[in-house]
């Protein structure tokens, strides 16, 4: 992807999140996977609502400082490692999110999971939701939580922390970010309603079968998806 294009989309993208209440202060960040050994990605302590193109920083993928953008001495997000971990792990991945929602957030802070499937357009995009252990934010810690789950989930969940996506581009980052925190709200409303109906196993079952219809080709663990843990068992048969 050409980097000057790269930079005005990430840039646009923060200032989404920002705006959309997904990041306040100065957390968050947004990267983008340019070409074989190179990462854009957002300064720390800056924040991600008013950056401009030239703020982002160029590493390699160790983390190494290739550009620091147009103020001297700008640093990559200490964060940045949790990235790295993913574009290393799934060469499919081209961009990453890491924002804090407030209700998905919300979710882990009760220690109620997020692998429920209740809508299909979660089911059929980012499918379970899993939670990686708590880890001390900033350490090697985070991206050592979430290095197993990366290779086979797009959206995860930091326990008492945030939400990491993975996409094919920045856009798609961006809008499993929004999906993840739709999915939160509405469960929050069930549960205030009385208590979250998962769908039944067969309804995801036939879910996961049309995903090819919207160009959804990577696998999803349908095991997972279809045990008691994420759907409904189906009703007995009655003749
Ligand atoms: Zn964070």
């Amino acid at each position: 992807m050409d980097e000057n294009e790269a930079r005005k989309e990430l840039v646009e993208v923060c200032r989404l999140a920002y705006g959309r209440g997904y990041i306040c202060g100065v957390e968050g960040n947004f990267s983008i996977r340019l070409g074989e050994n190179a990462v854009l990605s957002t300064p720390r302590g800056t924040c991600k609502g008013r950056l401009n193109p030239p703020d982002l920083v160029l590493t390699d993928l160790e983390g190494k400082l290739l550009a620091s953008g147009y103020r001297p001495g700008r640093k990559p997000s200490t964060e940045l490692a949790m990235h790295l971990t993913a574009y290393r792990r799934r060469p499919d991945v081209q961009a990453v999110a890491h924002a804090h929602p407030t209700v998905a957030v919300g979710f882990t802070v009760a220690e109620k999971p997020l692998t429920e499937c209740v809508l299909p357009e979660v089911v059929c995009t980012v499918g379970a939701v899993p939670t990686a252990p708590y880890a001390t934010p900033s350490t090697g810690e985070v991206p050592a939580s979430i290095a197993d789950l990366v290779g086979e989930y797009d959206a995860i969940m930091l326990d008492h922390h945030g939400a990491l996506t993975l996409g094919t581009d920045v856009w798609d980052a961006f809008y499993k970010l929004e999906t993840l925190e739709h999915y939160a709200q509405t469960m929050l409303v069930a549960h205030v309603l009385g208590g979250v109906k998962p769908l039944y196993a067969s309804q995801v079952r036939k879910l996961l079968s049309v995903r090819g219809v919207y160009g959804l080709t990577r696998a999803l663990p349908e095991d997972l998806l279809t045990s008691s843990r994420c759907s409904r068992p189906d009703p007995e048969e009655t003749d």
